[in-house]
């Protein structure tokens, strides 16, 4: 009988500032989140191990690292923001090393999306882990959860 799969889940915080212009079908929330604000945040990991590569042990510590060390080096302190957005490149001109643009709108669900489909599989190719669920909550507010 194979052993069944199991799933590691480490959370770290972190804070951003972030500006969601209407958008779609939802611009309640985009009014919400439409005005230059940040939110503390906490991310939730959940990886678990590559069968197909049948290791008996895997590096979950060293994963969760990774994954913890990108998101304090490319977006913990920072201002997300859509390159298309009218605002995107005088709030640069002001802060070149305080602002990200990302080629998407920086919603919460966007944010866990990218972390869950782009990051993590670049991160952790080769390490026989995957991340398997992100979850973002901010901080008194809602909880985004992004999963395979
Ligand atoms: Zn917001």
């Amino acid at each position: 009988m194979a052993t069944p799969p199991i799933c590691v889940t480490r959370s770290c915080d972190f804070a951003i500032g972030h500006r969601v212009i209407p958008f779609g079908d939802d611009p309640v929330r985009a009014v919400q989140c439409g005005h230059l604000h940040g939110h503390s945040m906490r991310a939730r990991f959940s990886l678990t191990h590559d069968r197909q590569e049948q290791r008996p042990h895997v590096d979950f510590d060293a994963a969760h690292e990774a994954l913890m060390r990108w998101l304090s080096a490319e977006w913990n302190g920072r201002f997300l923001i859509a390159r298309g957005d009218p605002w995107m490149v005088p709030l640069h001109d002001l802060d070149a090393g305080g602002v990200v643009a990302l080629p998407f709108a920086p919603s919460v669900e966007n944010l866990a999306l990218h972390l869950l489909l782009v990051v993590a599989p670049r991160l952790l190719t080769g390490s026989g882990v995957r991340l398997v669920a992100c979850t973002l909550q901010q901080a008194r507010g809602r909880k985004v959860r992004a999963y395979l």
